[in-house]
C-alpha cells in the first residue's frame, strides 16, 4: 500500500481540529482532516457555554446559537448566592462543529469522517475505517483528538487528571436568561449546572471519581435541588474534562497538540472551546509557515504563542483547583469558605500563587 501524502495531518474535528485544518489551508498547506466519528458534532459531550467574545475569535452563525446569556448565577453549599455579568451564548454544539468542519473544507481541507488514526512510526500514520487501513505522510500532524488523545500518547504527553461529567437536556418549566452554577459537597472536586437554552436546558454535574465523586447520585441531587423531573429529560450525555493543564511538551517535533489533548480546558470552570479554537488556530498557521518555507523549526511559533497567551492563566486555574480539590469537606460552611478561595465568581481567584512549572517551549 503506497502511502498518501498531504502537507498536514490533523486528527479529530472538533473545533481545535476544525479550526486547525481551516487556517494550515487557508495558508495554502494541503489539509487532510480526519474524524473517527461518523458525524462531525455527534454526539454532542459538552454544555455548550461560550462567552461572547469567541465570536471575535471564529464565525458563529445565529443558527447556531441556541440561546443568548447575560450573567452567571454562583450558589454556593452555605446558600450563598452572587450574581456576575457573563455575557455569552449557548451553542448547538452540534450545528456548529459541523459548520467548522465546512468552513475547513471550503478553505481547501479534505475531509474523511469514520478514519481512525491509530498509529505512527515516525514517519506514516496509519488511518483505519473498518477493515480498510491508509498509510499517511505528512510533514506537519496536528492532536486534536481530544482529552484522551492518541497522538498524544504517541509524543509521552498522556493526561491523567480529569473530572466526569454527566448530563441532561431538560424541559424547563420556564425560560431562564443566565448561567448556574451549583456547589455542594457532594459534587467533589466539580461542580452542577444548568445552561438554559430556550425551552430546554443542559443540566449536568462534573466530579472528581478519584475524591470519590460520583456523577449520576451527584447530578440526582441537583435535579431535585432544582425540582426538576427525570420525566422532563430528553437527552443524556456524558464525557471527561482535562483538568491537570497544559501538557508539558505541546510540540514534539512535527507534531502539535492543540484543545484538549493538549490540556487546554480551563481547570477551574473546565471551560475548552474558547481555547480550543484559539490553539487550533494557532496550530494551523504555524503548520501552514513551516510547510510554506519548508523549515519545522517554524513550529515553535505555536508553544511560544499559547504560552504568551493563555500559559499563566491556566497555571493561576491549576492551582486554584488543586487548593480547592485538597480543602474539600462535607461541611457546607467551610467548603463555600474554599470556593470563595477559588471560583472565579470571586475576587480571591487571582490571588493564589501559581506553583506549577511554565512548559517548556
Ligand atoms: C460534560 C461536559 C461539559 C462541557 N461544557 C463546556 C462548556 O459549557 N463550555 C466550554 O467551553 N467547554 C465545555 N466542555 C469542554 C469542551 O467540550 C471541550 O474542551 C472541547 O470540545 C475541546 O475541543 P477539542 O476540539 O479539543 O476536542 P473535542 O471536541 O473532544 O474533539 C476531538 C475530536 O477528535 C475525534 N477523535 C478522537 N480520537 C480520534 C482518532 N484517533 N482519530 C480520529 N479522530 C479522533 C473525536 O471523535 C472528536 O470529534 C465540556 C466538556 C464536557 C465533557
Amino acid at each position: 500500500m503506497q502511502p498518501e501524502t498531504f502537507d498536514v495531518l490533523v486528527v479529530g474535528a472538533g473545533p481545535a481540529g476544525s479550526c486547525a485544518a481551516r487556517t494550515a489551508a487557508l495558508g495554502r498547506a494541503r489539509v487532510l482532516l480526519v474524524e473517527k466519528r461518523r458525524q462531525v458534532g455527534l454526539p454532542v459531550q459538552c454544555a455548550e457555554y461560550v462567552p461572547w467574545q469567541l465570536a471575535h475569535q471564529v464565525p458563529i452563525p445565529p443558527r447556531c446559537i441556541a440561546q443568548t446569556i447575560r450573567q452567571m448565577r454562583t450558589v454556593l453549599p452555605d446558600g450563598t448566592t452572587v450574581d456576575k455579568p457573563a455575557g455569552g451564548m449557548v451553542l448547538g454544539r452540534a450545528l456548529w462543529d459541523k459548520h467548522l468542519a465546512v468552513l475547513a473544507h471550503q478553505a481547501g481541507a479534505e475531509l474523511r469522517t469514520e478514519w481512525t488514526a491509530t498509529a505512527y512510526d515516525g514517519r506514516e500514520v496509519l488511518l483505519r475505517h473498518g477493515p480498510r487501513e491508509a498509510r499517511i505522510r505528512a510533514q506537519v500532524i496536528v492532536g486534536a483528538d481530544g482529552p484522551h488523545s492518541t497522538v498524544a500518547g504517541w509524543v509521552g504527553q498522556s493526561q491523567s487528571e480529569f473530572v466526569h461529567g454527566v448530563e441532561v437536556e431538560v424541559v424547563l418549566p420556564e425560560l431562564r436568561d443566565q448561567t448556574e452554577i451549583y456547589f455542594a459537597p457532594l459534587y467533589r472536586g466539580g461542580y452542577g449546572w444548568l445552561f438554559p437554552k430556550g425551552e430546554t436546558a443542559n443540566v449536568g454535574v462534573a466530579v472528581n471519581v478519584r475524591m470519590g465523586g460520583q456523577p449520576g447520585p451527584a447530578l440526582d441531587h441537583l435535579l431535585d435541588r432544582l425540582g426538576l423531573s427525570r420525566a422532563a429529560v430528553v437527552g443524556t450525555l456524558g464525557g471527561a474534562v482535562p483538568v491537570g493543564g497544559p501538557v508539558a511538551e505541546p510540540r514534539a517535533g512535527e507534531i502539535l497538540l492543540v484543545g484538549d489533548a493538549a490540556g487546554l480546558a480551563h481547570p477551574v470552570t473546565g471551560a475548552g472551546i474558547a481555547p480550543a479554537v484559539l490553539s487550533g488556530q494557532m496550530a494551523g498557521e504555524a503548520a501552514a509557515q513551516a510547510v510554506a518555507g519548508q523549515d519545522l523549526a517554524a513550529l515553535e511559533r505555536y508553544p511560544l504563542e499559547w504560552e504568551a497567551r493563555m500559559g499563566a492563566p491556566l497555571r493561576q486555574a491549576v492551582a486554584n483547583r488543586r487548593h480547592l480539590d485538597a480543602h474539600w469537606t462535607d461541611d457546607p460552611a467551610a467548603l463555600s469558605e474554599r470556593i470563595r478561595e477559588t471560583w472565579i465568581a470571586f475576587p480571591a481567584y487571582g490571588r493564589r500563587k501559581s506553583n506549577t512549572e511554565a512548559p517548556r517551549g
